[in-house]
């Protein structure tokens, strides 16, 4: 059955394939060339998880869109690899003790770039909105690492982080008051935590400011508090 390698099955008609190339990186830290994987296409054939983790058919693109700095650490997009990064002295300081010792000579997995990016940004004093954002991304890439260990300890600080968002005045857009407090109190159902889910659940209706178009987060959390399912659709 030589001929039919590679099955391609799983390739939605019209959809793209997750495709990577390779890319050059200045790190803006300490300021080494090194190449990284960028991802060039993707899909969204793969569904959607009730946390929002959207899954492409195929290959993750998740692992490829973050990248870390072979010899110091410092981990992020694409933008915080160019003119745009925003370093100081001080973030320096950050890598050098706090990154650099513990890199690892071996292929880094999408969960610690990851991570590293979300020291980086908290360093760079990025709102917490978007910090939460890289740990939510940390425990997704955990998922496919089969690593559930590390998977609840990056939604537990994702969930904390994403609290402190909307505990802070404008720490998040008010039209993202609603699902961020249900992704909250899913990340705490996936945790394991069902108190803690159940009144994050319960508090997305008093988030809603608009009933017509933010009708189906009420819904997804009634439905995750009462009878959760794993996918979204
Ligand atoms: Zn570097």
């Amino acid at each position: 059955m030589a001929q039919n390698f590679p099955i391609q099955l799983a390739r939605p008609e019209g959809g793209d394939m997750t495709t990577l190339q390779h890319i050059d990186l200045h790190c803006p830290i300490c300021d080494t060339q090194f190449r990284s994987q960028a991802v060039v296409s993707t899909n969204s054939f793969g569904g959607k998880r009730t946390d929002f983790h959207e899954r492409a058919a195929g290959m993750q693109p998740l692992p490829f869109l973050v990248h870390m700095c072979s010899r110091c650490g410092y981990s992020g997009s694409e933008r915080d690899f160019s003119d745009e990064a925003d370093v100081s002295q001080l973030l320096k300081e950050h890598v050098w003790n706090e990154l650099a010792p513990t890199l690892v000579t071996s292929a880094v997995s999408g969960s610690e770039k990851y991570e590293a990016a979300a020291k980086v940004a908290e360093w760079q004093a990025m709102e917490p909105r978007h910090v939460a954002d890289l740990l939510l991304r940390a425990a997704w890439c955990c998922v496919d690492e089969g690593d559930t260990e590390a998977e609840r300890y990056f939604r537990r600080h994702a969930a904390r982080t994403f609290e402190q968002a909307l505990g802070i005045y404008d720490g998040v857009g008010r039209d993202e008051h609603a699902v961020l407090t249900y992704l909250v109190g899913e990340l705490w159902r996936r945790i394991g935590d069902v108190k803690a889910a159940k009144v994050w659940f319960n508090k997305v209706s008093e988030e809603i400011i608009d009933s017509q178009s933010q009708q189906w987060i009420v819904d997804a959390a009634r439905q995750q508090r009462d009878c959760p399912r794993e996918w979204f659709g």
